[in-house]
Formats: structure tokens, sequence, C-alpha cells
């Protein structure tokens, strides 16, 4: 299929976006159970970015699946191909110079690893959101444990499906921390590779 297609160089680079935004550009990648507070963490760590002044975007699971991947179920070949996917448009948002903040279950090593080489391992930052499942379970905010526990739901992470804990994150949080103190954790580790 890419036989034909040969890539055009375009005079506008990734270089001078970053420097146009004063700060430099890469993926925040927060991986954890469902429930497990990805998406309530990227908002809030979102938000303080953005009242600084960072440019930026998030990626989240459920809103992705709603659009460009409505098309994909949760078999382990089409979470792979989520992640694929995800991977790509998260380095496309790279080079427009955003710093991408990514919410995704991603249960599997090898598709966020995958992520991690589409995006260039420099421009890749993984954050393990580790809430235990009995917590997530607790919390059940979208009623997806339940309906696991009935058999509603098959390929639940966690329930029926594997969860691959990420071994070297370059951050951890856990259920211990308030959503505050999980921003500030996360803030203080990245606040380097915001400048250029
Ligand atoms: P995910 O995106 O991982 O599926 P969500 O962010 O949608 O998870 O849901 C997590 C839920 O847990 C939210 O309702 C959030 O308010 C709640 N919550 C309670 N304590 C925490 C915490 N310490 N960190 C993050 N979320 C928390």
């Amino acid at each position: 299929m890419a036989k034909n297609i040969v890539r055009h160089t375009y005079r506008i680079t990734r270089k001078e976006r970053r420097e146009d935004n004063s700060h430099n550009s890469f993926l925040i990648f927060l991986t954890g159970l469902s429930g497990s507070g990805k998406s309530t963490i990227a908002n809030a760590l979102e938000q303080q970015l953005f009242s600084e002044g960072i440019k930026t975007y998030v990626l989240d699971g459920d809103n992705v699946r709603k659009g460009i991947n409505k098309d994909l179920s949760f078999s382990p070949e089409d979470r792979s191909e989520n992640n694929r996917r995800i991977g790509e448009v998260a380095k496309l948002l790279i080079d427009a110079g955003l710093v991408v903040i990514a919410a995704f279950v991603a249960p599997y090593k090898k598709d966020r690893a995958f992520i991690r080489n589409t995006v260039g391992a420099e421009n890749y930052f993984e954050v393990f959101v580790n809430t235990s499942l009995e917590e997530c379970e607790r919390r059940d905010v979208k009623g997806l444990y339940k309906k696991a526990r009935e058999g509603k739901i098959k390929n639940m992470t966690g329930i029926s499906a594997p969860y691959e804990e990420p071994e070297a994150p370059g951050v951890e949080v856990t259920e211990k921390n308030t959503v505050e103190e999980s921003v500030e954790l996360i803030y203080d580790t990245i606040a380097n590779k915001l400048r250029l």
C-alpha cells in the first residue's frame, strides 16, 4: 500500500513550533486499570499546564473510542490497533508542538513499547496510575466491573483480561495520593522536560 507514497518535507519544523511555543513537546502517557483515575488526573494536570501557558491536548481512551477508533473492539488485536493509532496521533500532536497527555488502559507492554517507539523514547514519559483492582472495583465509576463480574462484558482488564504492569514508569501514583498530589508528582518530574 505504501509503495508509491513519498514523504514530503515541510518547511515549518517541529523545532520551530516548539520554539514558537517556548516549550518542549512530548507525550505524558497515563496507564492503569479502568477507574484508576487516569482521566481525572489527566484533566487536572492539563488544567495546571494550561494555566501556565503550555499548549496541551488530552487524548482519552473513551473519547478516542467514540471517534477515530469507533470501529475497534476490545479483543487483543483491536486493543493493539487502538494503541497503534493512538501512538500515531500522539506523534502528529507532538510534531504540532503540543504536550500530549494520554489516558489509556493500554494493558499490554508491547503496545506501550510500540507507542514509545512511535513517538521516540525521548518524547515518551510514562505514568503508572497504580490503583488496586479492589479500589477500582469499589469506585466502579462506569459500572463496568459489575457488568464484567456478571459476565456481561468480556475482555475486561483486571477481571477477564490481563494488565501487564509497567516495570520502570517515569512516575507511579497510587490510590494513597490525592488527585492534587498525583498532579504535583507528575508535574515536578516533567518540569525539566518542558524546557527547551
Ligand atoms: P480512568 O480514566 O482511569 O478510567 P476515571 O478518572 O474516569 O478513571 O475515574 C476515576 C474515579 O476515581 C473518578 O471518579 C475520581 O474522582 C475518583 N477518585 C477518587 N480518588 C481518586 C484519586 N486519589 N485519584 C484519582 N481519582 C480518584
